[in-house]
């Protein structure tokens, strides 16, 4: 190969590289582009091997046009390379990508359930009265759940509501939260103001408006000459604060052996506000059960009868949250059926 033919070879190779580069589509395109201009059996590499068998003069002139063309070329593949890497990654994120501005989905969100905001609202009710949070184990012995509120082994009481014993004699599934108020009168001195939320149990079938599983709260207050008015005002307070500032209440005397005097509370009818309807009948709806504490309630604890005295009262929270919510059955409150829920928030 001669002088001449060397740098014929050299611009050939420089103007067909050129063009070559250009059209590669891709960065495999561009590598074999590459090859084919620089490699090892490309002609240019070919032009470089001859080189030592020029002469001075022609080796300098040959040898610096081939530096100045695998040098552009380098150029040329490097910022095509460049060019070609940019468009795939725009390609990539085209495909993809995400729309940052398109709104986002929302997941499904909880609500608190019904029976939960109406144990909020009682509880909430008293702790502002100064009232304390009291719980207890819902596996309870004869004594806090029988004896101690006056309800001896022989009392016609236990017949009232049949229990849910366990295998271990002496124990059963609570039937009130009213051995709390007995564990708490054990455990501290007077005064007590205690509310007292929880499950109870009892052996029954469900139906409408019965459950073998339901939630309680009571109230216990103690103190030193609290009256049959203190109680009724309190009802009374409570019974506005939950259905709305025109309630009125009213007690008729009952049997509870843990009371004395014992009074069932009915309230005014929300719906025809105690004109009579077909919710109420007549115009009053059954509330909850209430009284002063029995004495021996009270000695039975270690407290000085004499010198104290105390009311109580508990109610069902599903009774309640059926009558505010206007639910007609039970059962749906113990249903898991998302449609109830989102009635109430979840969404
Ligand atoms: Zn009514």
């Amino acid at each position: 190969m001669d002088a001449a033919e060397a740098i014929q070879i050299l611009d050939v190779e420089r103007e067909r590289g050129l063009a070559l580069i250009d059209e590669a589509a891709s960065l495999e395109e561009l590598e074999a582009a590459r090859v084919s201009l620089l490699g090892r059996k490309a002609r240019f590499t070919e032009v470089q091997k001859a080189l030592g068998g020029l002469a001075d003069e022609d080796r300098r002139t040959v040898g610096k046009l081939a530096n100045e063309t695998r040098a552009v070329l380098n150029a040329e593949l490097q910022a095509r390379g460049a060019e070609l890497e940019r468009a795939g990654e725009a390609e990539f994120l085209e495909a993809d990508g995400v729309d940052v501005t398109l709104p986002g989905r929302h997941p499904r969100s909880g609500s608190l359930h019904p029976l939960s905001i109406v144990e909020n609202d009682i509880v909430d009710t008293f702790t502002r009265m100064g009232y304390v949070v009291a719980e207890g184990p819902e596996i309870e012995d004869d004594w806090h759940n029988f004896e101690a509120l006056n309800i001896p082994p022989d009392h016609p009481a236990r017949t009232m509501k049949d229990s849910l014993y366990l295998a271990i004699p002496g124990l059963l599934l609570r039937t009130e939260t009213s051995a709390v108020q007995i564990r708490t009168m054990e455990s501290q001195d007077p005064p007590v103001y205690i509310v007292v939320p929880g499950r109870v149990f009892r052996r029954e079938a469900a139906d409408t408006t019965h459950s073998s599983v339901f939630h309680q709260v009571e109230c216990l207050a103690v103190d030193e000459g609290l009256s049959f008015a203190h109680l009724r005002g309190t009802l009374e307070a409570f019974a506005r604060a939950m259905f709305g500032p025109r309630r009125r209440i009213r007690l008729n005397p009952t049997y509870f052996p843990f009371v004395e005097p014992g009074a069932e509370v009915e309230v005014s009818c929300f719906t025809c506000d105690g004109v009579g309807c077909k919710v109420c009948g007549n115009g009053w709806i059954e509330l909850l059960g209430s009284g002063m504490v029995h004495p021996n309630v009270l000695e039975n604890c270690g407290y000085d009868s004499e010198r104290y005295t105390g009311f109580a009262f508990g109610m069902g929270i599903e009774r309640v949250a059926i009558l505010r919510y206007e639910i007609p059955d039970m059962r749906m409150l113990l249903d898991t059926d998302i449609r109830l829920l989102a009635q109430f928030g979840a969404a």
